[in-house]
């Protein structure tokens, strides 16, 4: 997995569809760790529940999907959503978070925060547990389709 640090800007994938659909997003990485945790303090029960339940939603509806799985570097599984058992590591999910900013995270950050304890940024948890809507969200799939359909 390519490692990037957290809220640096994002520049990992092909994402034009992004700036295609007309919004100055200000695209920045979350989650995508490579072999190493960062040390943080750990979620609470409660709210590592809430963001993980959040995190699954958001993997409905991946996007920038690529062939193949990744392993996870820091354990050496092939993780999957517990929920439905679809492999994680194949593709991204794009969380809309304050004014501009869109977090950009690999599908692997459930696996990260469910068994290593991954403590994402603030700002974006909140943005993953409280988002403007989940209509908003599948705007980015849409927008994605729409792009490649034309080009
Ligand atoms: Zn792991």
């Amino acid at each position: 997995m390519t490692e990037y640090r957290d809220l640096t800007f994002f520049t990992y994938s092909d994402s034009k569809w992004v700036f295609a659909s007309g919004f100055p997003y200000i695209m920045l990485s979350v989650g995508w760790l490579g072999s190493t945790v960062p040390v943080a303090d750990p979620l609470k029960p409660d709210a590592k529940k809430s963001l993980l339940y959040n995190l699954s939603l958001f993997i409905q509806h991946p996007v920038n999907l690529c062939r193949g799985i990744h392993i996870c570097e820091i354990c050496g599984c092939e993780p999957r959503l517990d929920s439905d058992k679809s492999w994680l590591g194949s593709g991204e999910i794009f969380i809309h978070g304050p004014n501009n900013l869109l977090y950009a995270a690999p599908t692997m950050i459930y696996h990260y925060v469910q068994e290593h304890d991954y403590v994402p940024p603030i700002d974006f948890i909140k943005s993953a547990c409280h988002p403007p809507s989940m209509a908003t969200y599948s705007q980015f799939a849409e927008a994605e389709a729409a792009y490649y359909k034309r080009g």
